[in-house]
């Protein structure tokens, strides 16, 4: 047993942060008790004093790219790798988010097939440090050695209903839990290619019936207007972006709020317009790209979460100038650009969390017989989001009841 003492506590539900003590037995929250009002009694329990810390539930990656190659540990000057490789800095990436208090991971697509289910099996079992996964099979075809980022290729399915359909299935039975389409091309790297729709709505159709059938959920890149609409109507549980919604499009997404998902996706684009790409690399039409989709998205967000729909922080982290490790930045640009405050963020990223990995009710939020994915942060983070972006803030990180970061003093 563990007692946290003398902490304040977000909860992941909104409210304002108490203090108070929170006691994890096992892998689960067993109880939580203000200051004040008689306290937690646990004589056998390993004391944690939080004294100036606020312990909150640990982080959840909404749009997770785990093997994109690139970290705050390593740069990689593109998105291919061999595949040991591949496989070596993809279960590095995996501790590098626990390491920043991402306890949990949604993924938004793989380089191979069975990487990430993989991954997770060796993290489930305890033998590789990493958050808790829904896993993804392979997103797009792996970039060719002259591409310098991910080619936006579709994955390698056959066409028509039944190639999708077979390919939905194919995924399921590696073990997949998600299963990711590019619903529209991406503008960033290809000119006018987010206006497009990649895929008919009888492919989505079948996509939407196999995932059905076989029991895994459909994740969806959808900047247009009609590839959410086609997403949305397939029922596609996550979208990615949705930056040029129309009005039918929102009306749509408020429609299906107590199912869907949406991570604007923020991170990357704030991170092509800081970027300063090497001469020979030419930026200029993707920071183009970005300034047009972050226009949109400072009007879009706010109204989107007016109307009820779940936004969550994930932000494609994980390309060379968008490292993997630095996914917390989300939570800053949700106050900056998208209207959130900072209490809404955390919620964002930790109750809601909980519900897109299928968790609701279990994960993101502290609570009695909830999960003890944990957080204990130096500071207040509902005052200071950015807090978050320093490792060196998480006093300890505890997830499933095991400390992955044992408690350090604070200083
Ligand atoms: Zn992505």
């Amino acid at each position: 047993m563990i007692l946290f003492k003398n902490t304040r506590i977000f909860d992941g539900s909104g409210a304002e942060p108490f203090p108070g003590d929170v006691l994890v037995q096992d892998n689960r929250i067993v109880a939580v008790s203000r200051t004040g009002a008689g306290g937690t009694s646990a004589p056998k329990a390993t004391i944690v004093d939080g004294a100036g810390t606020t312990l909150m539930p640990g982080m959840t990656e909404a749009h997770a790219h785990l093997s994109w190659p690139s970290s705050v540990e390593r740069f990689v000057p593109g998105m291919s790798l061999p595949p040991e490789d591949l496989a070596l800095n993809t279960a590095r990436n995996a501790r590098i988010l626990l390491d920043h208090g991402f306890t949990s991971a949604s993924s938004g697509g793989a380089l191979g097939k069975t990487l990430e289910i993989t991954l997770k099996a060796e993290i489930d079992a305890g033998r590789t440090p990493g958050p808790r996964l829904v896993p993804a099979s392979i997103e797009r075809e792996p970039p060719n050695e002259t591409a310098f980022l991910a080619s936006g290729n579709v994955v390698e399915h056959g066409r028509g209903a039944e190639g999708v359909r077979a390919f939905v299935k194919e995924c399921a039975a590696k073990g997949a839990k998600v299963v990711k389409f590019l619903l529209s091309g991406e503008s960033a790297l290809k000119p006018g290619a987010s206006m497009q729709t990649l895929y008919s709505e009888e492919e989505m159709r079948a996509a939407g019936e196999q995932a059905r059938e076989s029991g895994v959920w459909l994740t969806g890149h959808a900047h247009c207007p009609d590839a959410i609409k086609m997403g949305l109507r397939n029922g596609f549980r996550v979208l990615y972006h949705c930056t040029y919604a129309d009005d039918e499009a929102i009306d749509m997404l408020a429609a299906r709020k107590a199912e869907i998902f949406v991570a604007p996706t923020i991170g990357i684009v704030q991170a092509t317009l800081d970027a300063t790409p090497p001469p020979h690399f030419d930026m200029s039409h993707m920071k183009a790209d970005a300034s047009a989709v972050l226009e949109r998205q400072k009007k879009l967000a706010p109204e989107l979460k007016r109307r009820g729909v779940r936004l969550l922080p994930g932000g494609d982290y994980g390309f060379p100038f968008n490292p993997n490790g630095r996914n917390a930045r989300d939570l800053e640009l949700f106050v900056r650009h998208l209207g959130f405050t900072a209490t809404e963020a955390l919620v964002a990223v930790t109750m809601r969390g909980g519900e897109i990995m299928g968790l609701e009710h279990e994960l993101g939020r502290i609570e009695p017989r909830y999960l003890a994915d944990l957080l204990l942060v130096r500071g207040d983070p509902t005052r200071d989001v950015t807090l978050l972006q320093d490792k060196q803030n998480l006093l300890a990180i505890m997830k499933d009841g095991r400390f992955h970061k044992a408690p350090v003093t604070p200083t």
